[in-house]
């Protein structure tokens, strides 16, 4: 089968090495000019990190990462509880992406500086078009484009979109040190705000993420500021050092993001399949999203082996077994944030309903067993543990 796999992120790589080792033709195309680099930070749960290692690049993860540190969870002063983070490697998410799309280029044909601009669906399969004005045919066009997937846009929202907002923002600044000189991690909680505090691995330096309750609109990152630097001095000490970095960030060095997740109600259309944030983005704020791409990948790799002829029938397979990692993961993110940042008790009610929505559509892992790499004996997983809601 003749296959176009549209991104090179962590999910268009991983199924792309897959459908590659099953005898497909398959092609990589990502608009970027060149291979990530650099940017935040990224967390690799166990069965994220089983994937890689069924593709033989744990090596790749591994080299780029540190074993993440416990989380301790406080308010102002007062520490809650502690998630053990056993079994999760913390990396720049940038480098490691990058990393992993030029190990899946040693088997897979990319092209990096190619944008999909259109699709076309003919009687035999699927027409590619790109921004440079060709176009070409395809059996199969997998759309790993990311949360803004043009793919999605083009072949399954076509009179709506599958974007589930809900009024909150992220503030992502770099600070220099650690807590404490330490590698410890925290999130704090106080005044209608949430903030993830995680040491990085390759330097010292510090993410302080944090979450905030603004409604609709667009707001500049330089503005919050101050606000982040507040939590962060009612937290105490150990978070001290790090107040005058957030307060005079320049705001070419900050990044604002929306929470955002894709709910769509479907992640195929005919020959064209969805896979990783492009389908099911849960948002960065959950640590899940290298896990559902990955495992989404082998799972649609494992489906279209049983009915290579039937792709919508491999697709409808590949979600019903995916939906309820991505259902619980996401009600439980949003759930989380939406409790934490929550004004009023209408906001209080909605958040502990996607909690509760989440608890009860707890599963356990469904991760494909096969082994698609040939020359990479299987490597040791430290404590095999995954992200805590499977
Ligand atoms: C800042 C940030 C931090 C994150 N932190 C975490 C974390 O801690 N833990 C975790 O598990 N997940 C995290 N995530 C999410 C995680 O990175 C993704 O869920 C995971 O990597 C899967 O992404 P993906 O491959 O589906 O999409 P992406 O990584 O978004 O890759 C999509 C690729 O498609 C390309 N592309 C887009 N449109 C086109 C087009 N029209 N034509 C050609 N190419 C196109 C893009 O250039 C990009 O390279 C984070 C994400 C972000 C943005």
């Amino acid at each position: 089968m003749k296959i176009l796999v549209v991104g090179a992120g962590i999910a268009g790589s991983g199924v792309a090495y897959m459908l590659a080792h099953d005898g497909h033709d398959v092609r990589i195309i990502d608009s970027v000019d060149k291979p990530h680099s650099g940017g935040y930070q990224i967390l690799f749960d166990t069965v994220a990190l089983r994937v890689m290692r069924q593709i033989g690049a744990l090596g790749i993860v591994t080299d780029l990462s540190t074993p993440t540190a416990t989380v301790t969870v406080a308010r102002g002063q007062k520490e809650l509880f502690r998630i053990p983070m056993s079994g999760y490697r913390s990396a720049r998410r940038g480098d490691l992406v990058g990393a992993i799309s030029q190990y899946a280029a040693r088997r897979v044909p990319t092209t990096f500086g190619q944008e999909l601009t259109g699709i076309q669906h003919t009687r035999e399969g699927v027409n590619a078009h790109f921004a440079d004005g060709s176009t070409e045919s395809f059996d199969l066009i997998i759309g790993a484009d990311g949360l803004n997937s043009t793919v999605r846009r083009l072949a399954v929202e076509i009179d709506r979109s599958y974007l589930y907002e809900n009024g909150r923002h992220n503030l992502w600044v770099n600070v220099p040190g650690r807590i404490a000189g330490t590698t410890e991690a925290a999130i704090l909680l106080g005044g209608g705000l949430g903030a993830q505090v995680f040491p990085y691995t390759d330097r010292d330096q510090t993410l302080v993420l944090t979450s905030f309750n603004l409604g609709p609109g667009r707001f500049a990152g330089a503005e919050l500021l101050p606000r982040a630097a507040e939590l962060l001095r009612t937290a105490g000490p150990k978070f001290a050092p790090f107040i005058e970095h957030v307060e005079n960030a320049s705001p070419d060095s900050i990044r604002t993001t929306r929470f955002a997740q894709i709910r769509a109600p479907h992640w195929h259309a005919r020959n064209i399949v969805l896979i990783g944030d492009a389908a099911h983005c849960i948002d960065p704020l959950s640590g899940a999203g290298a896990h559902g791409g990955l495992v989404g990948g082998a799972i649609f790799a494992e489906e279209l082996r049983r009915t290579p002829a039937d792709v919508a029938g491999a697709a409808t397979r590949y979600r019903r077994r995916l939906r309820p990692f991505v259902r619980a993961a996401q009600l439980l993110t949003a759930g989380v944030l939406e409790r934490a940042t929550a004004r009023g008790l209408r906001e209080k009610l909605s958040a502990d309903r996607s909690l509760l929505g989440s608890a009860l559509s707890v599963r356990r892992a469904d991760v494909p067993r096969r082994s698609y790499a040939t020359a990479n004996p299987a490597q040791p997983i430290e404590g095999e543990r995954s992200t805590p809601w499977i």
